[in-house]
């Protein structure tokens, strides 16, 4: 009874707000889903435009094929997404919780749903402190079936970004879904359900580590969302007999409004808190009261403390050292990146030397080494590749001119090496086949492999 109690004192219900930072709140809500949920469904040259294959080890991101080897380009992705992390939290505080946050965007949805079954917030807080009757089990049971839903096409889109959409919600349909694909798509929607649909800001409280270590990114020139405590204390209600001049109050008439639509349950007026997720709301509650009351907006706004404290407007991004380290270091990363992905070849080769046989003479009275070729081709269509040979003269490739690879597989080859016992001291010598397309005689790939001589 007491734990009941308790949760149904920690529900927080926040009261809908419009205003800027809300159709900021949307727009992001709506672009972030509409990438989500289409993207699996997107079809490029023949394939899904974007799909991580687990099976054959590939990743697909429209014409980019991403072997093993390529997995340079997901740490460049985590140390781009981890220094803008950083730049946005320096500049701007936990603005990405406030409108990107996957917990956040998720909540404020599973809020819309709540709301369109169970009604306004106020409505429903005196519904979930009374008794249960008819009409609440039916609401609840709309609303909780309708969050279960969408978290259920939740957990299937993430599974379509590792297996084609199209087929498996055909398999679907059918019943036919495989085991592992069910276990993701149950798995991530009862995380869904449970995190967003329950949990909500208790996460971003409690559970989410971002909140705990943001404080290190923050210093005296971080913009967050504030209250102006020298223009709004002492608060106090208007009263409206008392001519604006004469009245002793700060701006500040105590109406609440900015608590009732913080959906992380915090009083700003109290100060910087943790719990702030950066998200405006409380400006666009008080922007329309400082209206009402012929005040200046912008009791409660971005600024920081050095603005605050000083008068003077926040510094510029240019004007902060650790944001042009920042930006510094991810220009650096992305060029290199970008650099990487315009020379990335369209195919990847392996060269492994037959270990079984150290040398052997043929018929001509050269010595051989035999090799296995392997050319992945990435390509979404069949390719012809030539090879070569470079760095120990007098070697001679068997073969060279033909090495067909069907599309988006691999193909391995035999191949033998020979050179005359005179041209060569013995010992190992460095090879470098160079592999190229022959549609495309620019694009090389080399693979290094040592060749023998006895
Ligand atoms: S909304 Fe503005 S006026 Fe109302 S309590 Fe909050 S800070 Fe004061
Ligand atoms: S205090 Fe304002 S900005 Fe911070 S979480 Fe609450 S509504 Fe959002």
């Amino acid at each position: 009874m007491s734990q009941k109690l308790q949760f149904q004192t920690l529900k927080i219900y926040p009261r809908p707000v419009t205003g800027r930072f809300n159709r900021w709140r949307v727009g992001f809500v709506a672009v972030t889903q509409l990438v989500f949920f289409l993207l699996p469904w997107l079809m490029w040259n023949g394939r899904p435009a974007v799909r991580f294959d687990f099976g054959t080890m590939r990743g697909y991101l429209f014409d980019l094929v991403l072997l093993p080897q390529d997995l340079i380009y997901l740490a460049g992705t985590l140390i781009l997404s981890a220094l803008g992390l950083f730049l946005w939290t320096t500049l701007a505080g936990r603005l990405w919780c406030g409108f990107s946050c996957p917990q956040t965007v998720y909540t404020q949805i599973m809020l819309w749903i709540e709301q369109v079954f169970e009604g306004p917030q106020r409505t429903r807080r005196l519904r979930d402190a009374g008794p249960w009757t008819p009409e609440k089990i039916l609401r609840k049971t709309a609303s909780q079936g309708a969050m279960a839903v969408f978290a259920l096409w939740t957990g299937l889109t993430l599974v379509g970004y590792f297996s084609p959409m199209r087929p498996m919600v055909a398999r679907l349909a059918e019943g036919m879904l495989g085991p592992w694909e069910t276990g993701f798509a149950l798995g991530y929607a009862a995380f869904t359900w449970l995190l967003a649909g329950h949990l909500r800001e208790a996460v971003c409280k409690h559970m989410c580590p971002y909140a705990r270590f943001q404080g290190v990114m923050y210093d005296r020139d971080t913009l967050h969302v504030t209250y102006d405590p020298t223009r709004g204390e002492p608060r106090g209600a208007l009263r409206r007999s008392t001519p604006a001049a004469a009245r002793p109050q700060g701006d500040c008439v105590d109406c609440g409004l900015c608590v009732q639509v913080c959906p992380a349950g915090i009083d700003i007026r109290q100060g910087l808190q943790y719990e702030c997720i950066n998200c405006g709301l409380c400006i666009d509650a008080c922007d329309p009261v400082m209206d009402k009351t012929g005040r200046p907006r912008g009791l409660i706004r971005f600024s920081t403390q050095n603005a605050l404290e000083s008068g003077q407007p926040p510094l510029g991004w240019l004007q902060r050292p650790r944001a042009l380290f920042y930006s510094g270091l991810m220009i650096v990363c992305s060029a290199v990146m970008g650099v990487g992905l315009y020379l990335h070849a369209p195919f990847k080769v392996d060269v492994l030397r037959d270990r079984a046989v150290f040398a052997r003479e043929n018929e001509a009275g050269e010595i051989e080494n035999a090799y296995t070729l392997r050319i992945f081709n990435t390509r979404g269509e069949h390719r012809h590749y030539r090879v070569r040979l470079e760095g120990a003269p007098g070697v001679r490739l068997e073969g060279a001119g033909g090495f067909q690879v069907p599309a988006d597989a691999d193909g391995s080859f035999v191949v033998t090496v020979a050179a005359q016992p005179e041209t060569l001291s013995s010992g190992s010598h460095p090879l470098r086949f160079v592999v190229e397309d022959a549609a495309d005689p620019l694009r090389t790939v080399e693979a290094h492999a040592p060749f023998l001589m006895p």
